[in-house]
Parts: structure tokens; C-alpha cells; sequence
């Protein structure tokens, strides 16, 4: 594997393609918007251009770097000479459904499709096309050049050779792999959504403040960071959603959203992002 296409080139996309590009892939990088294609690639600029002023990185590999990164105009311009395609679009399975289509439609027979989805059954998505042996789940974490971990998805019709591909280009990239079966949350998601669905039970129940329930998890388990200041992070609405489908999908009532999360969304208070959550936030 040489050459890898990444399609939706947002936050996940960008940050994919400038790991795969820096440790030494081919890479065509497509976004179904322009601008944000051209944000991408100077996002990518920039941050390359700090690892160079932090010394981390040479003038000449910044360069050779930026050279492996070709913007593609078009999906099947970009997916055409691809050995691996990462899709990165949004979170919403008739979209990835759509765009793994196009993808099976426009990719060499050979490529492995994956997805980088954080929580969608990666059958149905395979499901979409006539290669499901070749479809496999990539989940890379933000910021993708920081994070340590590619959870590697295998659905039920997934080939081990694609899995055994598709460890290959994690290592390469400078990653460490876990494999997961395909299963709501997979094991990331379902482990840290449940952690902070707990701790906002515990403050709901006047356990303690949400500066102590962090520290309880900072301090006593070395976690970098507490679950509810973790869940501002991430974006009160984007935890509930995800609560809502693993309750549905899990039929666990350890997932049930507790009321304070229900509450808070009504109200906006979405963390970072609206500047109250769980803790009140500056602006960025
Ligand atoms: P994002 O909104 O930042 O970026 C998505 C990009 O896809 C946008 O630039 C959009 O223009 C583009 N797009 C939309 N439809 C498209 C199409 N049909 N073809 C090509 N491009 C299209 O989203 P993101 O945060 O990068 O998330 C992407 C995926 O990664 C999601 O599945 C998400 O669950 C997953 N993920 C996100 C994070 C995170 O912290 N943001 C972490 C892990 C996984």
C-alpha cells in the first residue's frame, strides 16, 4: 500500500491526510467542498510549518510532505489510483451509505474502503457495496497527528486480509492498533461515553462537584483529562446523540441519557463550543 485517498477533508480528514503524507504514503485528499478543501490544505501548511519552528520536523520533510498531498476536484479523481481509501464525511449513515457507493463504483477492484466512523455499524456501510470483504473501520482520534490509536473495525464479512492490511498502514503510520469487533461504540466509545454518563448521574445525585468527580479521575486513575470536563470537549450534543443510539442499540440502561445531559442540550449549553457546559468556558 502506497497511495491512500482520503474523502471529507474536515477536521478528521485533514489530520489523516497529513500523518499518512509525513510518514511517506501518496495522498489524494478530496472534500465535496472547495473551501474547505482549500482550509484543509492550509491547516495542514501551518501545522507543518509549526512542527518546523518547533524543531520537530526539517524544512526539506515539510516540503517532501506537502509534495505526497495532492488535492483531487473531484471523488473519482482521487480515488482512482488509491491502494487504501479513509472516508471522513459526517456522521450520518445514509450520507456514508451514499458516498461508499461512489466510492465501490470509482476505486480500483483491489482498494480496501474504510471508514472512520466513530460509532455507524460498518456492515450496513459495507453493505453498500459489492467488496464488503474489503471494507473495514479506521477509527482515528483528534487530533490525529497527537493521538496514539487506530481502532481497527472488522465487520462480520470483513476479510483477515484486509484487517492484516489495514494494521499494516496503521504501524506505518506511527500508530498503535486495537481490533474490534463491529458492535455499537466499538470499544472506545462505548467504555469513555459510559464514564461520563456515570459521572453526570453522580452529579445529578450531589455526589460531588464536577471539579471533584474529574479530580476523582485526574488524580486517583492518572486519566489526562476528567469525564466531564472531557464531555465539554467533545460537545454536550454530540455525547447525547451518541448516547441515544448505543441505549438503542446496547438496550442497556447504563447508556439512558440522564436528565442533566437532556437538560443542558435543551438549554445550548453544548461545552466549549457555547462557552457553558459543565464548566464555563473563554472564548477560543
Ligand atoms: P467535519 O465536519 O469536520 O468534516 C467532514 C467533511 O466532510 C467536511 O469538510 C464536509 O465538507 C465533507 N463532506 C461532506 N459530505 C461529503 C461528501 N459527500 N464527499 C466528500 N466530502 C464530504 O467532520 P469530522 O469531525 O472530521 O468527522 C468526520 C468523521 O470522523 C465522522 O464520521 C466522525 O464521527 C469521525 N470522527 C470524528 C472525531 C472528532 O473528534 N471530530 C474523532 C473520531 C472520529
Amino acid at each position: 500500500m502506497r497511495t491512500i485517498a482520503v474523502v471529507g477533508a474536515g477536521t478528521m480528514g485533514q489530520g489523516i491526510a497529513q500523518v499518512a503524507a509525513t510518514t511517506g504514503f501518496t495522498v489524494f485528499l478530496h472534500d465535496a467542498s472547495g473551501d474547505a478543501l482549500r482550509a484543509a490544505l492550509d491547516g495542514i501548511r501551518r501545522r507543518l510549518e509549526s512542527a518546523v519552528q518547533k524543531g520537530k520536523m526539517t524544512g526539506e520533510e515539510r516540503d517532501a510532505t506537502l509534495v505526497r498531498i495532492q488535492p483531487a476536484p473531484s471523488l473519482e479523481a482521487a480515488v482512482r489510483h488509491g491502494d487504501l481509501v479513509i472516508e471522513a464525511v459526517p456522521e450520518k449513515l445514509d450520507l456514508k451509505v451514499e458516498v461508499f457507493r461512489a466510492l465501490d463504483a470509482a476505486a480500483p477492484p483491489r482498494a480496501l474502503l474504510a471508514t472512520n466512523t466513530s460509532s455507524l455499524s460498518v456492515g450496513r456501510i459495507a453493505a453498500a457495496t459489492r467488496r464488503p470483504e474489503n471494507v473495514i473501520g479506521m477509527h482515528f482520534f483528534n487530533p490525529v497527528p497527537a493521538m496514539p490509536l487506530v481502532e481497527v473495525i472488522r465487520a462480520e464479512r470483513t476479510a483477515p486480509s484486509a484487517v492484516e492490511a489495514a494494521l499494516d498502514v496503521a504501524r506505518r503510520m506511527g500508530k498503535e492498533a486495537i481490533v474490534v469487533r463491529d458492535s455499537p461504540g466499538f470499544a472506545t466509545s462505548r467504555l469513555g461515553v459510559l464514564l461520563g454518563l456515570e459521572a453526570m448521574r453522580m452529579l445529578e445525585e450531589g455526589v460531588a462537584s464536577p471539579e471533584d468527580i474529574d479530580k476523582a479521575m485526574t488524580l486517583g486513575y492518572r486519566h489526562p483529562m476528567g469525564p466531564l470536563r472531557l464531555t465539554d470537549l467533545v460537545g454536550l450534543d454530540v455525547r447525547l446523540a451518541i448516547a441515544e443510539y448505543l441505549h438503542r442499540e446496547l438496550r442497556s440502561e447504563a447508556f439512558r441519557p440522564p436528565g442533566i445531559l437532556r437538560r443542558m442540550v435543551a438549554d445550548g449549553k453544548l461545552g466549549r463550543k457555547t462557552g457553558q457546559g459543565f464548566y464555563r468556558w473563554e472564548p477560543e
